[in-house]
């Protein structure tokens, strides 16, 4: 018997989002059926919404969530029903190519549910990066979902599912930040702020938050930028050299995804360090021109972090453990907590700067 539940869906590009009745299947072969209990507002959410990515509407949005397993399909084994579990938008098939040789954060086939959530009249729902959470019942494959400590707060668990996962490992799977080194973060929302963590607890030496806003290089500073640039103020690149003895850094991360962010990540880096880009370019088409004699000539590497390369049964419960122990400041990116009436204007308050993070907090049923 399928459930009603409260669902938040954008129907077409650029329309308001709505909350209405969502129909969530009873778990089938493989799948599992997650009580949410808390779902961060994501930039992505947003993309969806604009259509940005793709043009299956209506989408079921929500993809960084926790919550407690309701029910299992045949053949789950990972997990049982009142498990708290965290949702991962990558689980790796274990059978493709990338699978195969050893290399599961590259998986070309990332399992998701079969069936899918539905409205009143039938309508299918596309899910949000194959999650669709901002509804009180999500359907997802067993595999999506990993078991972390229950004792975690919700509302700091759900935010490994994307953001902090995504800037956590941009620093330290992609970018292998070691003791010592400098490191760059360009841009200092949810996903920066995750890189300048992370890179902290991976030994970097100095690690320069970059923005053009004051309230976001204060957060950055929360999360152990050891200096700030205010790029509305001084040149990014020089500054960084500055920063650095005249060098640039081991490592820059461009958590912005636009072409001069890219370009600037590209120069400030010290002779044969590395850039990571993990922001998502905001336009399709846009390039990128750089001096090909200094692309050899500073040698070093240039490399895009999807999901931070993580890999959510390795990952996840590395960074519950690491909050545990009060290592990663995951309160620190709630901004605020919402109902899902309340998405639309945590839209609004992305686009403003205002939140690092609106989670969503469903009512204990
Ligand atoms: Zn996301
Ligand atoms: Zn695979």
């Amino acid at each position: 018997m399928p459930h009603e539940v409260r669902g938040v869906i954008a129907r077409t590009r650029g329309a308001p989002v709505e909350v209405v009745t969502v129909h969530v299947p009873d778990p089938g072969p493989d799948e599992a059926l997650i009580r949410v209990q808390a779902c961060g507002v994501c930039h992505t959410d947003l993309h969806y919404r604009e259509g940005g990515i793709g043009d299956d509407f209506p989408f079921l949005l929500g993809h960084e969530a926790a919550g407690i397993v309701e029910a299992i399909g045949p053949g789950v084994t990972n997990i049982a029903p009142g498990d708290f579990v965290v949702i991962a938008w990558r689980a790796p098939c274990g059978a493709c190519r990338s699978c195969l040789r050893g290399r599961p954060w590259y998986c070309f086939n990332s399992q998701n549910a079969r069936q899918r959530m539905a409205l009143d009249d039938g309508t299918p729902l596309t899910a949000a990066l194959g999650i669709g959470a901002f509804a009180e019942l999500c359907l997802v494959h067993a595999r999506q979902t990993v078991k972390v400590d229950p004792s975690v707060r919700p509302a700091a668990a759900a935010l490994i599912g994307c953001g902090v996962m995504a800037g956590y490992g941009a620093a330290v799977n992609t970018g292998g930040v070691a003791q010592g080194d400098t490191v760059a973060v360009i841009g200092c929302g949810g996903v920066g702020n995750a890189a300048i963590a992370g890179a902290v607890i991976a030994g970097a030496r100095m690690v320069i938050g970059v923005d053009v806003v004051e309230q976001k290089l204060e957060w950055a500073r929360r999360f152990g930028a050891t200096h700030t640039v205010d790029a509305t103020k001084q040149d990014t690149v020089d500054a960084i050299r500055e920063l650095t003895d005249g060098f640039g850094a081991d490592l820059v991360v461009d958590a912005v995804g636009r072409p001069e962010t890219y370009v600037q990540a590209f120069l400030a880096r010290d002779h044969a360090g590395r850039l990571v880009n993990v922001g998502v370019p905001p336009e399709q088409g846009m390039t990128v021109a750089l001096p090909m004699s200094e692309v050899f000539g500073r040698g070093g590497s240039m490399r895009s972090s999807w999901y931070g390369d993580c890999l959510p049964t390795r990952d996840f419960p590395v960074l519950i453990d690491l909050y545990g122990k009060g290592r990663l400041d995951l309160d620190g990116f709630v901004s605020e907590t919402i109902t899902l009436d309340d998405v639309e204007a945590a839209f609004r308050k992305i686009v403003n700067s205002e939140v690092l993070r609106s989670v969503v907090i469903f009512a204990p049923r």
